[in-house]
């Protein structure tokens, strides 16, 4: 992949109808690159509906990634939730393989009061007989844990760059809109930055050429997170981390969730190609 690509977490608002096809479709229409399919209450296509997906995608050239069910904790107290957990993130790869997305992105855990030690051990521990299943399936598509928004949900960079660094065939999803809401920090292009050299750090050049991030404007208190708005209702500062992420040549997709979907992404996309180096 060469450059940056944006798109939008989920189908377009002005798509013709809300499936993903004519999503796909009303991306390439608007001139942006990519699409994240959205499994989040939990994965309804079947087989054919994604080898379509991957056809009409192939057609019209645009890239495709997929969010993971939401109803995900690989710190459950309880086995059988870790297992349906550890079930649905299989499900989607397996899916998103087909529709040809290069990559999924999932919501690790939940601390639930736990040391993030223990949580962490027991996050690559689930996450590795996972990647050890996917890998007997000759499944390659990369598993995502993303940057969480609040205090309370497990992955802050450290513990997403971690995991990435112990367990093959995992990459991060840096959603910047999160990493701001946590603590209220990371908000400027020197913390930005900060952020792409510790993944090229960990990681390896080859994690920026291989980038899947997440942005949008975002409400946040004492607790982290509120919820996404669109980024100039917001204080988030999205020129300034574009032009991080064009000074460290970042490659990969940026998917917008704003809850104007396709306006932030194009607003993202636009000035992304006007600032300079
Ligand atoms: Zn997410």
């Amino acid at each position: 992949m060469t450059g940056l690509l944006f798109g939008t977490g989920g189908t377009p608002h002005s798509s013709e109808t809300n499936t993903t096809i004519d999503g796909i479709r009303r991306i390439a229409e608007l001139g942006l690159g990519c699409m994240e399919v959205e499994f989040v209450q939990g994965v309804r296509m079947g087989e054919a509906g994604a080898r379509l997906v991957a056809e009409v995608a192939t057609r019209e050239r645009v890239k495709l990634s997929a969010h993971a069910p939401y109803f995900i904790n690989l710190n459950a107290h309880e086995p059988e939730k870790i297992r349906a957990s550890q079930d649905r993130i299989i499900q989607t790869a397996r899916i998103a393989a087909l529709c040809g997305a290069e990559s999924i992105v999932f919501h690790a855990a939940f601390y639930l009061g736990d040391p993030p030690e223990k949580t962490y051990s027991r996050a690559k521990e689930s996450l590795g007989e996972v990647m050890h299943q996917l890998k007997r399936e000759n499944n390659r598509v990369w598993i995502r844990p993303e940057i969480m928004g609040k205090p309370s949900q497990f992955g802050n960079l450290e513990e997403i760059l971690n995991l990435c660094v112990e367990l093959e065939g995992v990459a991060p999803c840096i959603d910047f809109a999160h990493g701001h809401a946590r603590t209220g920090a990371f908000n400027s292009y020197p913390e930005f930055a900060s952020i792409l050299q510790q993944v090229e750090e960990r990681l390896g050049k080859a994690a920026l050429d291989n980038m899947h991030i997440h942005v949008s404007g975002i409400a946040y208190g004492e607790k982290g997170e509120k919820k996404h708005l669109t980024l100039k209702e917001s204080d988030f500062q999205y020129a300034e981390l574009l032009q991080a992420l064009k000074d460290y040549d970042a490659q990969g997709m940026v998917i917008c969730e704003s809850p104007n979907l396709e306006e932030d992404a194009l607003l993202l996309q636009e000035t992304y190609n006007t600032l300079p180096g």
